[in-house]
């Protein structure tokens, strides 16, 4: 059975086979008027022929207009993409699960297969606290898809294997998340996003990904400083732009204000931090991947990226510990949004 099979084209509502048929046309249209290859390789045949079998038009992205709160997924219900009305967006790529007997796994050379245990349910646990606590939501995209089949945070080829079936899911995971960096950019706001991992390294403490790696945070600020380091971050709209001048520049990476700093006064161990400002030569660390550079501002988004890295005890081990760091995480987050963007929820 292929993907393409598993929501039957006849079952869809009217208004929904209108919906898919306009998203092809807008499809093709940005796609240059590029075809795909025969899979034979075979010349296709111009001339009058059969009629080819009615192919139902896989939808790219979520088919608007988009409501706040309401749930929406790719056709095989792989990703989800939940709007929200708070400049903040949370992707969970490496928590799914699903494991569906017709998708392959992914057979790339050196593709990493693990799951990120527990983090789509983190993911879950802050985008509730974050409702409960202001009354706004933020934009929660979601992976259901086990990492041995689909990886969210790869470029396409790695991210599906080679499972051409799979780039409808690919596109349309990228897209939801356009989507939400387009509304918190709407009417010139800007805003954050979280990629929200977890890490076995063996210090017990968040690594946050700012796409600077290791070596480079072990510099001091003033050397960081001088080369501009800022500016090829995932937050260099944010080291530049943010409301209060104090905390412009490296102090965004490891100050008093920055996410590291905020999470480290409230109990939470982050490098880098203004307690923990880098890694130490032979530690693990990871800098950020393929979300955080593409939907960050290092190439001038409007909306900063973060990747989080989560340790397990105590953070992603059981519902718990989710629950407590969730109202720790959103509480760093609400003074981080207030700060640097001048957002605060209405009530
Ligand atoms: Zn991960």
């Amino acid at each position: 059975m292929t993907i393409a099979h598993v929501v039957p084209w006849r079952s869809l509502a009217r208004t929904g086979r209108r919906r898919l048929a306009a998203a092809l046309c807008l499809l093709l249209a940005a796609c240059g008027g590029e075809s795909a290859p025969s899979p034979s390789g075979a010349p296709t045949p111009t001339g009058p022929g059969p009629t080819p079998p009615l192919t139902p038009p896989q939808p790219t992205g979520p088919l608007g207009p988009l409501v706040v709160g309401q749930m929406y997924t790719d056709r095989s219900e792989f990703v989800e993409y939940t709007p929200g009305d708070a400049p903040l967006v949370l992707v969970a790529p490496h928590g799914g699960a699903l494991q569906p007997a017709g998708v392959p796994d992914r057979s790339c050379s050196g593709c990493v297969t693990v799951t990120d245990a527990n983090t789509q349910e983190l993911a879950r646990a802050i985008a509730d606290t974050f409702q409960v606590r202001t009354g706004a939501r933020l934009h929660l995209v979601v992976n259901r898809l086990h990492r041995r089949k689909f990886d969210a945070n790869r470029d396409r080829d790695e991210a599906t294997g080679g499972t051409r079936a799979l780039d409808t899911t690919w596109l349309w995971l990228h897209s939801a998340i356009d989507s939400a960096r387009q509304r918190v950019a709407a009417n010139g706001g800007h805003g954050l996003l979280i990629d929200l991992h977890g890490h076995g390294h063996a210090v017990p403490r968040l690594e946050l990904g700012y796409l600077l790696s290791a070596a480079t945070l072990r510099q001091s600020d003033a050397a960081l400083q001088a080369a501009g380091v800022m500016n090829s971050s995932s937050i260099a709209r944010a080291a530049t732009g943010t409301r209060s001048l104090a905390d412009r520049g490296v102090a965004l990476l490891r100050g008093p204000f920055s996410l590291g700093g905020l999470l480290g006064t409230r109990g939470v161990p982050s490098v880098p931090s203004p307690s923990d400002p880098a890694p130490l030569v032979g530690q693990e660390f990871f800098d950020g991947g393929y979300n955080t550079g593409r939907h960050g501002s290092r190439n001038g988004s409007a909306v900063d990226a973060i990747q989080i890295e989560c340790h397990f005890p105590g953070i992603r081990d059981t519902a718990a510990s989710r629950g407590a760091f969730a109202r720790t995480l959103v509480d760093a987050l609400l003074v981080y949004l207030e700060r640097h963007y001048g957002w605060v929820p209405r009530r």
